[in-house]
Order: structure tokens, then sequence, then C-alpha cells
């Protein structure tokens, strides 16, 4: 993990990403400051496997009741882009491949 991207209000470099609506924001994870944003468009060209959720706030787990999709992001896309349509935080987690 890269720490190039630390919040500017408060320094720490945990970092959240979520989707809200057609954009990627990468979130701080200690105060909620947004980081970076991008269009959520550009990371979907991914077979990267990712869970995703309703995002329950920064720096917060989410529960597993509040699973959206999981698999290859290319292919949770159309869900991932259906929940957040709406107005909804949707945090995405990478998970690492055995
Ligand atoms: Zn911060």
């Amino acid at each position: 993990m890269t720490n190039m991207l630390a919040c500017s209000s408060c320094g720490s470099d945990k970092t959240e990403s979520i989707v809200h609506r057609g954009s990627y924001i990468l979130r701080c994870a200690a105060c909620g400051e947004t980081i970076v944003a991008t269009s959520f468009m550009a990371m979907l060209d991914s077979d990267h496997q990712c869970s995703a959720f309703i995002d329950p706030g920064p720096g917060k787990r989410p529960s597993p009741e509040t699973l959206v999709a999981r698999g290859p992001l290319r292919q949770i896309a159309t869900a991932i882009s259906a929940a957040a349509s709406d107005g909804t935080l949707i945090r995405l987690i990478s998970e690492a491949k055995d």
C-alpha cells in the first residue's frame, strides 16, 4: 500500500474506498475527509476481487448484512451502480486473492 495519499485535514493515511452515484471516492478513515475523487467508470475494467457494502460511516466496519455484492469488480459494477444511484454511499473493500 502506498502512503502517498495522506489526508490533508488530519494527516492519516488510512483510506476507505467509497462509491457515491457515479463517483469513486477515496476517503480518510479517520475523519471522513475526501482525499481523491474520480469517475467510478474509470475503475470498472478490473477483475479485482471486491466486496461492496452499504457504508456505515468513516472508520466503521460494515456488517455482513449490508453486503451489496461480492466478486470481480467488472461483474459487480452494475449492482454497485444501482445501489449507489439513489445517493447511498457504498464501501468497496478489496479482497486479497488466495
Ligand atoms: Zn483525515
